[in-house]
């Protein structure tokens, strides 16, 4: 098969179907915009697993997705969509970049949770975008992104706190089916997302990005917990 995309822990292949595409989630974690790496065994098979529960929680709530269905370990079947090239990041309380660039004291919470746009460019290094901005690039859907990251984040927020776990904040990111519908698309797992649990202790990527822990050991957990609360 040939990829269509190689992310830096993914890699996206044609389906069979024109409309559809594969999801390979790999044994990989970076941090730093690629400055840090390393290979878990098993972590492409359980970000997966996770991905696929929050997305069918997702669709489950009337939430337009490009995910189809759970397709093997560390694979995913999704529609095929055009990424719109901006990561929507939504914080319930302060922590991580608006820590480091404002006065606002980690933990602050947020109530309405903030929206906040920032462009998906590696090589710029992701910077934060002001509406105007968007507006002159020509994004003029932006109440609409907002509304979807609102109702992404209730969804999200309600199944982690089910587990017993804070969701901080996280990444999302859109994309354009053939029919031209703005659907929730990428991955939603640990990896974008910060998780707090009892004793405000990391579940989330920052173990990583800090080497403060292992990850393999807090997303199956994630994952088990999960996995028990949607079979019930
Ligand atoms: N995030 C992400 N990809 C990015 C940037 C951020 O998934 O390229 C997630 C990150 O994991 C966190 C949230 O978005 O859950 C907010 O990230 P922040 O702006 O605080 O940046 P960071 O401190 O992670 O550099």
């Amino acid at each position: 098969m040939e990829p269509i995309v190689e992310g830096k822990v993914k890699t996206v292949y044609q389906g069979v179907d024109p409309e559809q595409v594969l999801i390979h989630y790999h044994d990989k974690v970076t941090a730093g915009n690629g400055e840090k790496e390393d290979y878990p065994e098993g972590k492409g098979k359980i970000n997966n697993e996770i991905s696929c529960i929050i997305f069918k929680e997702l669709e489950k709530a009337g939430i337009k997705t490009h995910f189809i269905q759970y397709a093997g370990p560390a694979l995913m079947r999704c529609k095929k969509v055009d990424i719109i090239p901006i990561e929507v990041v939504v914080r319930n309380y302060a922590d991580g970049s608006i820590v480091r660039q404002t006065t606002i004291p980690k933990y602050t919470k947020f109530n309405p949770p903030l929206i906040e746009f920032y462009l998906k460019d590696d090589d710029k290094n992701d910077p934060l975008l002001t509406e105007d901005r968007l507006h002159i690039m020509g994004y003029r859907q932006l109440h609409q992104y907002k509304q979807y990251a609102r109702e992404v984040n209730v969804v999200v927020s309600g199944l982690f706190e089910k587990i017993g776990i804070a969701l901080i904040d996280f990444k999302i990111e859109f994309g354009v089916t053939a029919d031209g519908l703005v659907v929730v698309a990428d991955e939603i797992s640990p990896d974008g997302c910060r998780l707090l649990a009892e004793g405000d202790k990391s579940m989330d990527k920052d173990l990583f990005r800090k080497g403060e822990g292992d990850i393999i050991t807090a997303y199956s957990s994630i994952l088990k917990s999960l996995q028990e609360i949607v079979n019930i």
